[in-house]
């Protein structure tokens, strides 16, 4: 499959979609998931185009990681989490549904379930609210 410039993640990099920005750089992007599986759930994309893990250039995932090591950092910080998921899943198969990659940073607590794929929308407000809380952090 080649890579769709349509797809949501492309849109908010171009600002044409929506997002609660956390964090930007040359390469990389980090926002608030709108259907979060917990408070907290913040997406970390590259800038440039790559459905997966497979098909990103070495150096950008490097910088990628980088950033996801940063802002998971403030996500544990603001949502005072003992412990921080990271997820990020390569293909239909494996239950990829935007195809731009992606890192999920889940904030989790001891006894405190989550669903591996959330269907419930959150409001902006909430989500630039969260935004707001890691941002101090940054
Ligand atoms: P995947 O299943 O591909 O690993 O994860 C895609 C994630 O993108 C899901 O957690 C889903 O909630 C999130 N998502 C889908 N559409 C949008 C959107 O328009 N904006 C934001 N911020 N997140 C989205």
């Amino acid at each position: 499959m080649s890579y769709d410039q349509g797809n949501i993640f492309a849109k908010i990099i171009r600002n044409e979609a929506p997002a609660a920005r956390v964090y930007e750089d040359e390469y990389s992007l980090a926002f608030m998931d709108v259907m979060p599986q917990v408070p907290g759930h913040t997406l970390v994309i590259p800038k440039s185009a790559a459905e997966n893990i497979h098909e990103i250039d070495p150096e950008v995932l490097s910088h990628t990681v980088r950033t996801t090591q940063v802002v998971s950092n403030a996500v544990k910080q603001a949502f005072d989490a003992p412990g921080i998921m990271i997820a990020q899943l390569n293909g239909s198969a494996a239950g990829q549904t935007v195809f731009h990659l992606h890192f999920h940073i889940l904030p989790r607590f001891q006894g405190l379930e989550f669903s591996l794929h959330a269907r419930e929308m959150q409001e902006m407000d909430v989500l630039q609210d969260h935004a707001e809380r890691i941002k101090t952090f940054l």
